[in-house]
């Protein structure tokens, strides 16, 4: 999962940028407004988290902006404004979650995952698909009840499709979930990256769709081995 991380203080950013990796999340840092307008612009982030002061402004300016654009990315808002004055600003400005300075990373990450869960329009933590279950804060996926070895990126690329199930995703949009703004990414990475998914969960797990991007297959075309799922982790 992509996130834009919007934050002046270095110190706090790259704790948070470092503690995020660690859960697979990809992270691009700015720390402007101006920035964060132009990161927006490039790359598709699936969930924001947001600072309030910021050198150029406000960060609710921004959200205002977005909003009223029609973006409707989650948006995170952080702070070390605690006065409920403020907390009230940021929902009211378009939020979808607030968390006051300082806090601990669990609280962060499950914050994220929740507003991601809630963007797809889940109810659970674990996303299934047909045999296929996805436990996004375990980083694990099984078929079956039976635990899948897929690297990290698999993991994240997969989450990509099982997050839009009902979506064509381009070749970027999948790029943009996989690597940040400044990473050098070679141009064939996705498609061994797909290619080792449909070895492992089915040829039928991905669907190509032709000069358009890719999407998930149907739940039924996940390779399946083992006992029947029976829908409980
Ligand atoms: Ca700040």
């Amino acid at each position: 999962m992509h996130v834009l991380l919007i934050e002046d203080d270095p110190l706090v950013a790259s704790g948070i940028r470092t503690g995020l990796i660690t859960f697979d999340f990809v992270v691009d840092h700015v720390s402007t407004l101006k920035a964060a307008r132009q990161a927006l612009k490039t790359v598709s982030s699936d969930v924001v988290i947001l600072d309030r002061g910021l050198p150029d402004g406000d960060g609710l300016q921004l959200l205002a902006e977005w909003r009223d654009q029609g973006i409707d990315v989650p948006v995170l808002v952080l702070t070390a404004r605690d006065a409920v004055r403020d907390r009230v600003d940021g929902l009211q400005g378009g939020a979808d979650d607030y968390l006051v300075k300082p806090f601990d990373l669990d609280e962060l990450v499950a914050r994220l995952h929740a507003l991601l869960r809630r963007a797809a329009g889940r109810s659970s933590g674990i996303i299934t698909h047909g045999a296929l279950a996805l436990d996004p804060t375990a980083r694990e996926v099984y078929v079956n009840e039976q635990l899948i070895m897929l690297s990290r990126r698999e993991i994240v690329l997969l989450e990509a499709f099982l997050q839009s199930p009902r979506s064509v995703l381009s070749a970027d949009q999948l790029k943009d979930s996989l690597y940040g703004m400044n990473d050098d990414v070679a141009s064939n990475v996705l498609n061994v990256h797909i290619h080792h998914l449909r070895r492992k969960l089915g040829s039928g797990v991905i669907e190509t769709v032709r000069g358009l991007g890719y999407r998930l297959g149907k739940p039924e075309a996940v390779h399946v081995a083992g006992t029947p799922f029976k829908g409980q982790l």
